[in-house]
């Protein structure tokens, strides 16, 4: 196992996937899977959800899974595992291009409004 692989600035590009479930917790449907970097191993929570009515709502989350986890892994604590990382790489058309495959870190903004999201969303 390599100790820098690129996944860690940008999320893993070559992975395995395996679905966790759907968190529908304050009525988002976000897709929870965890990924396996096919390059260094690392395992990756990623969630990702979208709306569909709303432009450039979509957004996605990766973060490295911690070996001990406080919570066990189900679609709904997988937004409280991620808020509590000390950083996560995320994407999607939510965000500006520049900030897009960036790391973050603090509440995952996965709400359409309000907890980070857009304050106003624009409907299409
Ligand atoms: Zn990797």
């Amino acid at each position: 196992m390599t100790t820098e692989c690129d996944c860690l600035e940008s999320g893993p590009k070559s992975r395995n996937k395996e679905f966790i479930g759907v968190d529908k917790t304050d009525g988002r449907y976000g897709d929870v899977s965890v990924l396996t970097c096919k390059d260094c191993g690392r395992k990756w929570l990623h969630y990702f959800v979208e709306y569909e009515a709303f432009r450039a709502s979509g957004r996605w989350f990766e973060g490295l899974l911690p070996d001990d986890l406080a919570t066990p892994l189900i679609a709904e604590t997988a937004v409280p595992i991620l808020d509590a990382l000390p950083w996560y790489i995320r994407g999607g058309s939510y965000f500006e291009p520049a900030l897009r495959g960036t790391r973050s870190s603090g509440p995952v903004p996965v709400n359409l409004s309000g907890r980070g999201g857009l304050p106003e969303a624009q409907e299409t």
